[in-house]
């Protein structure tokens, strides 16, 4: 079965004003876009691997053929990782995560504000394009901040991207031009924490 593009759970306004709507439109249904169709394009020489959902294929990367891997990085990792970002932004959002999420990152960071400050660090660093992320990571049974370049999914490394914040350049700067810092600040204000605890609970089953 095809991947398909999810529609947006809000409209591309609502995000206004840390996200302008269109900046919104052409996001989803341009880039993304592109990535899923791209990544049915890459499949159609690989039936076998035409059928798995887009965290498998990603989590089982090694298995599909050298020749069209490159390719299914770069856009099942565009897919998947642009189906999260609409989730995990809302309006009315923003604010610091409690439950179990505010635990993590209080265990893993010592208290929100030092996670903002190297997650945010870790957004500015990325040189070129690439992504943020707070991850869940199995083998240490905690959270992570780490930067990754492009569309590479945290999925390929065994992690699971619960947050992260799209730094390529298609992402702001319509609204924040060169200005990445800005936009990264203006951002916490759409997190949705409510799907992030949702995420995290999933990771850890
Ligand atoms: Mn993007």
């Amino acid at each position: 079965m095809a991947h398909t593009l999810p529609a947006l759970p809000y409209a591309f306004s609502a995000l206004e004003p840390h996200i302008d709507a269109l900046t919104m439109e052409i996001h989803s249904q341009r880039h993304h876009k592109a990535y899923v169709d791209n990544l049915n394009k890459a499949l159609e020489s690989a039936p076998d691997h035409a059928g798995k959902d887009i965290v498998s294929l990603l989590r089982d990367i090694k298995s599909v053929p050298e020749g069209i891997r490159q390719a299914v990085i770069n856009n099942g990792g565009g897919h998947h990782n642009h189906a999260l970002f609409w989730e995990i932004m809302a309006p009315n959002a923003g604010g610091e995560p409690t439950g179990a999420v505010g635990d993590a990152i209080k265990a893993a960071f010592g208290d929100f504000a030092k996670f903002k400050d190297t997650f945010k660090q870790n957004a500015l660093t990325q040189f070129g394009s690439g992504w943020s992320w707070l991850v869940w990571d199995p083998a240490k049974t905690a959270v992570a901040a780490i930067k990754l370049p492009n569309q590479n999914s945290p999925l390929m490394d065994g992690l699971v991207p619960l947050l992260g914040v799209d730094v390529w350049e298609h992402a702001y700067y319509l609204k924040y031009q060169n200005k990445r810092a800005d936009y990264v600040d203006a951002w916490w204000n759409v997190v949705n924490w409510k799907k992030v605890e949702e995420l995290l609970a999933n990771a850890k089953k």
